[in-house]
């Protein structure tokens, strides 16, 4: 079997978004395989960035809040929302972290289900998911009810079903799982928890920007995610929050700050949650840090989310590929699903040792993501990496097993 990428990159109809980014070829990174985690800048952020210091914050200083930053919250949320989320205007905000607003929407969920004491989530999903639940388990008193989930693959729809029931008041899982990357059946395990009339999360963090999401069309109550990973948003990028348009009103999160009110500037007595999606707001906006946002969508607009998704599987594909012809001879164990429809972004691989290899990686440019104890995960960003960026990474990655 050839692993020649070139066939692969001229075959590419996305190759050249490539040229979008700030390139590889200016700095000491010859293979990037970690868009899951903190996706590459735009050259146009690089130029937002300048001139909204320049012309907005120093040109317009506090008039830019009326000019239009109070809104960006709510119109890059809507954009986002129909670009990436399948999500039509009014449901989607831009706004602090994904932690915290796991906080606010779970918080807000068993609060909108009174008399039912019980969350359900998995024991691998991602860290700040468990611990934010935990923390509103010990807050409210209520049960918190383990799905035992298969590290290699992930969250599968008869074990949502087994466990829940009318004690259920909201199921949280992640539509990618952040380890193996298991694409999570999100719309079959949703009717699951309705039927049970329980409310249903979905943490978009590892699929937004990489996997086609329709939260409409699947019913799903309450999403969130973050803007670093495939959305280039850039370090610590304020997260975005959805909130199914029949809940908007019913629905309370805890968080009752000045900017989530009916008339933030009228500085009354006492909280009035705004009408709508703003209502997920609680202080002021991280304008600056949605600046990068803009280019993003703009990007992703044009390239299309179908379009993204097809590389991304080819991109994973090859990577297995790889995998199998010339890591597996050194023990290295693929840990994620190999079927596409199962498949998330990006892949994890499995060795003991891998831990030393993680600073000769990053000292020859090649820049995986690395989970203690034992897995690399690969995670090209369909828009930024090429097939031989893949290759190049990878054999890197023989070449020192092989010593
Ligand atoms: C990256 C990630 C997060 C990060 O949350 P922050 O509040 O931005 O630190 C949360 N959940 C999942 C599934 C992630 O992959």
């Amino acid at each position: 079997m050839s692993l020649d990428p070139a066939p692969l990159d001229a075959a590419d109809p996305l190759a050249a978004f490539s040229e979008q980014f700030l390139a590889p070829d200016d700095f000491d990174v010859i293979s990037y395989l970690d868009g899951n985690s903190l996706g590459r800048p735009l050259k146009a952020t690089a130029a937002l960035l300048a001139s909204f210091v320049r012309d907005q914050w120093g040109g317009r200083l506090i008039r830019g809040w009326t000019d239009e930053w109070l809104e960006w919250p709510i119109t890059l949320g809507d954009r986002l929302g129909r670009v990436a989320l399948g999500a039509a205007a009014g449901q989607t905000v831009i706004a602090d972290s994904t932690t915290v607003l796991i906080y606010k929407l779970a918080r807000a969920a068993v609060d909108a289900r009174p008399g039912r004491n019980r969350v359900v989530l998995d024991t691998d999903n991602f860290p700040t998911d468990r611990y934010v639940l935990e923390g509103i388990a010990a807050e409210r008193g209520l049960e918190l009810v383990w799905i035992e989930t298969d590290p290699v693959t992930g969250i599968e729809p008869s074990q949502v079903a087994e466990v829940v029931d009318e004690r259920t008041a909201l199921v949280l899982f992640s539509h990618v799982a952040y380890r193996s990357g298991w694409l999570a059946a999100v719309p079959e395990i949703t009717r699951i928890a309705h039927d049970a009339g329980a409310l249903a999360m979905w943490d978009l963090c590892h699929s937004a920007g990489s996997v086609p999401i329709f939260l409409d069309k699947w019913g799903v109550d309450m999403a969130v995610g973050c803007t670093y990973k495939y959305l280039n948003g850039g370090p610590g990028a304020p997260a975005f929050a959805y909130l199914a348009s029949h809940l908007l009103g019913s629905v309370r999160q805890p968080i009752w700050g000045w900017m989530g009110h009916r008339a933030s500037f009228e500085m009354g007595p006492g909280y009035e949650p705004a009408a709508g999606s703003r209502a997920l707001l609680s202080g002021t906006p991280p304008i600056l840090a949605m600046v990068p946002l803009h280019a993003n969508l703009d990007m992703l607009e044009e390239a299309g989310i179908g379009a993204v998704r097809e590389k991304s599987l080819l991109l994973t594909g090859y990577a297995l590929e790889i995998a199998d012809e010339w890591l597996a001879p050194h023990g290295v164990e693929v840990v994620s699903p190999r079927d596409p429809a199962r498949r998330g972004g990006h892949i994890t691989l499995k060795r003991a040792g891998f831990d030393k290899l993680l600073d000769p990686l990053w000292e020859r440019g090649v820049i995986p993501d690395y989970r203690r104890p034992d897995g690399l995960r690969i995670g090209p960003a369909p828009l930024s990496t090429s097939f031989a960026e893949v290759h190049r990474g990878l054999s890197v990655l023989r070449s020192l097993l092989e010593k």
